[in-house]
């Protein structure tokens, strides 16, 4: 997909800034709060914010929104580091919210000097209390007529760490009845004796994110700030922010809707939930809808930015199909990805008319679409393996396009055969097939004189190599009818674990090469895979099967 495609309402609204001269050019941030992994939700922003930059030959910050002190914070900034990496982008600075501690603090001083803020002793129930409703108008505190010069020494004083959690707060006085709640006095700065992950101690007292967002903005030249829905009645305040510290760079907040996903959760708070109650194996588990998750499940960075882009920029909030990103996937791989044979459900196979020990190699082309991968050789002799659903003793129906007894059937790339009889374990399961094959129906040889039953894939046994198959369907399934929480919507058969086999590709299988099993869907080497164990997980099956 090229870039050229991406059309949107804020795409347009660049253009006219940049033509109006509004703005010589168009500088965007992606702002994570270092506080989890991130999913495909955080995918739509960071793409779009890159992508819009990219197009008008901008740039783009990633910044990482510290202004509020939490523990594990290093891990998630290294994580999201990577992630930004693997989509593919470079961001023009890598900054922290944290770093303008000071700058925020000055502006803070400036906004106090103006009479425009003031320190509040209330506590944080009396200022709820107080607030008034959507109906009613708020009361102003006790507190909000202090003098400039006792606000600074209180607001010093906060800072120097004089004052417990609580104890005071700075807040901007607007007007306590301003029709948005936002506008009634809101806190600027609350009193916290946390460490902060970069600053340590240096600070006891952290701005709140109406303050911090528009600074860091303005500060760092930004132009146009995308940001999720729920920030629309806070940019009035950020405008106003903006407006009253009069800071030399004016930033324009734009609200975008944000993007939801069938069958999935994209919430930080429940992702965490899930990897804390132990339902999936960490953050990078292949059924999460992080970028982790999916980067080992063996999705590409080029359908994940395809499918954002294909969803677009809109006012309003959507949920897509899940169907749709493994579309995407499929695109991506359809002409990269080589097309090798494996067999998931094995079940043995026994050419009768094969001579014993001999192992005959036969020319295969690695992707039928795109001749420019080349060929391969694959094996063919007595002992196969064939998938066990493609086999029954009796043709059940006329459309049954597999092996059953009496059947004769295609081998891709290799021969016709023909199923005469089976030979049963001590269980009465069937533990062989056994067939004859045909010579003069090689693979190549254009022998058009038969039409067989269908064509199916299979192993070589002697040459195969043991694999475990993963296979995933969606982790939550979507259930509005009921009222279950999502913990009780998780699907038991989310994750299949199947031991199988594989042709032996003589380059090996690195971890997350990628490659389509001809008729089983688009596969990736799991992180878990080694020489001895072969493991690959199944990415998308070839055609949508889940609804
Ligand atoms: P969550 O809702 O999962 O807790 P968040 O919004 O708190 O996420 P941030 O780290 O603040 O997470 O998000 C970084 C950026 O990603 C923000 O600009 C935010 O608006 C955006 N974003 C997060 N989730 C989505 C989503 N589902 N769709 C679009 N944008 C999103
Ligand atoms: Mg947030």
């Amino acid at each position: 997909m090229l870039r050229e495609e991406i059309s949107n309402f804020i795409k347009t609204i660049m253009e006219k800034d940049l033509e109006a001269g509004f703005v010589s050019e168009i500088v965007t941030r992606f702002p994570p709060e270092p506080n989890a992994y991130l999913h495909l939700g955080h995918a739509r922003a960071l793409v779009m914010n890159f992508e819009l930059a990219k197009y008008f030959n901008g740039r783009t910050n990633l910044r990482f929104d510290d202004t509020n002190p939490s523990k594990e914070e290093a891990e998630f900034v290294e994580a999201i580091i990577r992630d930004v990496e693997w989509l593919g982008y470079k961001p023009y600075k890598i900054t922290f919210g944290s770093d303008y501690f000071e700058a925020k603090f000055q502006y803070a001083v400036k906004l106090i000097k103006k009479g425009l803020a003031y320190v509040d002793d209330l506590s944080q129930d009396e200022i709820r209390e107080y607030r008034g409703t959507l109906t009613e108008p708020g009361k102003n505190s006790p507190y909000r007529d202090r003098s400039v010069e006792e606000n600074l020494r209180l607001f010093e004083e906060m800072r120097q760490g004089k004052y417990q959690d609580g104890e005071k707060v700075l807040r901007a006085k607007i007007d306590m009845s301003h029709p948005n709640l936002n506008m009634r006095d809101p806190v600027l700065y609350r009193i916290m004796h946390v460490e902060h992950h970069r600053q340590g101690n240096k600070w006891c007292i952290y701005p709140m994110y109406d303050f911090a967002h528009p600074l860091q903005d303005a500060i760092e030249g930004i132009t146009h700030s995308l940001c999720s829905l729920e920030y629309e009645n806070h940019r009035i305040l950020y405008d106003w922010v903006v407006e009253n510290c009069k800071t030399p760079h004016v930033p324009q907040q734009i609200e975008f809707g944000r993007l939801n996903i069938t069958n999935t959760i994209m919430s930080k708070r429940y992702l965490r939930e899930l990897v804390e109650k132990g339902k999936v194996e960490g953050y990078d588990d292949p059924r999460m809808p992080t970028l982790v998750g999916l980067k080992r499940r063996g999705y590409t960075p080029e359908a994940i930015k395809n499918f954002i882009i294909a969803t677009g920029l809109s006012r309003t909030n959507s949920t897509v199909e899940s169907d749709m990103l493994e579309h995407f996937l499929r695109e991506d791989l359809k002409m990269k990805a080589k097309r090798l044979m494996a067999v998931i459900n094995p079940l043995k196979v026994i050419i009768t008319n094969f001579p014993e020990g001999k192992v005959e190699y036969l020319d295969a082309p690695n992707n039928v679409e795109n001749p420019d991968l080349g060929t391969r050789k694959i094996a063919f002799s007595r002992n196969l393996y064939i998938d066990r659903n493609d086999f029954v003793l009796e043709k059940p129906n006329k459309h049954y396009k597999r092996l059953a007894l009496g059947l004769e059937v295609r081998l891709f790339h290799a021969y016709f055969i023909k199923a005469h009889d089976v030979i049963y374990d001590e269980n009465g399961n069937i533990e062989a097939v056994l067939c004859t094959y045909d010579p003069e129906t090689k693979s190549g040889s254009g022998f058009s004189a038969r039409k067989p039953n269908g064509t199916i894939h299979f192993v070589e046994a002697s040459t195969a190599r043991p694999a475990t198959f993963n296979l995933f369907e969606p982790l939550i399934i979507d259930d509005e009818t009921d009222g279950r929480s999502f913990l009780e919507r998780l699907n038991p058969n989310s994750w299949l674990v199947k031991e199988g086999y594989i042709e032996n590709a003589p380059e090996g299988f690195a971890e997350l090469d990628r490659f389509q099993f001809i008729r089983e869907g688009y596969f990736a080497v799991d992180k878990t895979s080694s020489t001895e164990r072969l493991v690959f997980n199944r990415i998308v099956p070839l055609k949508s099967s889940f609804r």
